[in-house]
């Protein structure tokens, strides 16, 4: 039997063990994935301890994911231009961190839209380490233009540096996006406005929004955001986080185990869960 995990702190409420778990007994896999609370001052004595059990795999959640790089034996290209790790990989005593995060968004977001979707300009609403990731893989999927909105502008400026590398990005004000919403095809909120408790709570006004817009929430807890909600009665089309949960515990999976899980079955659990 394989041991795996997620480390984070706190870590009371992840799904991920419920979601691999019940992935392992379907797959007829004899493994066992737990949630472990690790407080930051024991961050090396978990990893030393991932080795020294020899624990097969481990998510990393906040707020460890930029903090473990330093214990780690190598950082794959992914998670180096990231910034930050969300997986481990155990490759007898040598542990290799990889990040999920972005490639999971992405996945997500080509079951929302069937097409490619490369000429599409794209509003980030946050510029924390979930925007971080999305932006990262977006920009190197390669779509016209990311427009990086944050509360803190300079963060979104630093992050849309980041992505000049890749290609066109700028930061703006959260007022200027409000007042560009139309000229955007996709519009993701990164942030955790609108999360429980704060329901009522929005990312920007969507009073610009034009019919037919992709919007998407990286939160899942409501599955439908205020923001989501409303932007469905404008016409928009929506997702809710659980697809990027979904795919990034799914991406994380097959490192550890080189089969890929069964995503519908996963969406189904995860989804059961949160009562959806
Ligand atoms: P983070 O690094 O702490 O970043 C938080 C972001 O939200 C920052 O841009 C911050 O702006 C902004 N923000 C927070 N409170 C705000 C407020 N009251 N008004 C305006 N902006 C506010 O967090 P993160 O790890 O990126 O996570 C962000 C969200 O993504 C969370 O809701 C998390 O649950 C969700 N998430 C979902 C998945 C998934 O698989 N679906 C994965 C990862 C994260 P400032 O820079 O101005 O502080």
């Amino acid at each position: 039997m394989g041991i795996f995990g997620v480390i984070g702190h706190p870590i009371s409420h992840s799904m991920s063990p419920i979601m691999h778990n019940c992935e392992f007994k379907k797959l007829g896999c004899p493994h066992h994935y737990t949630a472990f609370d690790v407080h930051p001052d024991n961050l090396k004595n978990a990893i030393d301890g991932m080795r020294a059990l020899n624990i097969l795999g481990l998510n990393v959640t906040i707020p460890h994911k930029v903090a473990v790089m330093e214990w780690l034996d190598e950082i794959d290209e992914e998670a180096r231009l990231i910034g930050a790790v969300n997986t481990i990989k155990n490759e007898n005593g040598r542990l290799i961190g990889s990040n999920t995060d972005g490639e999971g968004y992405l996945r997500s977001l080509k079951e929302l839209i069937d097409h490619p979707f490369h000429d599409k300009n794209v509003l980030i609403i946050g510029a924390g380490g979930a925007s971080r990731a999305i932006v990262t893989a977006l920009a190197r999927y390669g779509v016209s233009r990311i427009d990086i909105a944050n509360r803190t502008l300079q963060k979104a400026e630093q992050l849309a540096m980041h992505v000049r590398q890749f290609g066109k990005s700028n930061a703006i004000p959260l007022k200027e996006a409000e007042e560009k919403l139309s000229t955007y095809g996709i519009i993701v909120n990164t942030t955790s406005v609108g999360m429980s408790p704060n329901l009522p709570d929005m990312p920007i006004n969507i009073h610009h929004l034009e019919k037919g817009t992709i919007v998407s929430d990286l939160i899942y807890n409501p599955l439908s955001t205020m923001f989501l909600k409303k932007a469905k009665e404008k016409g928009a089309i929506t997702a809710n986080g659980v697809g990027m949960f979904v795919h990034q515990g799914a991406l994380s999976f097959e490192k550890w185990l080189g089969i890929a899980p069964n995503t519908e079955r996963m969406t189904e659990t995860v989804l059961k869960k949160l009562g959806g």
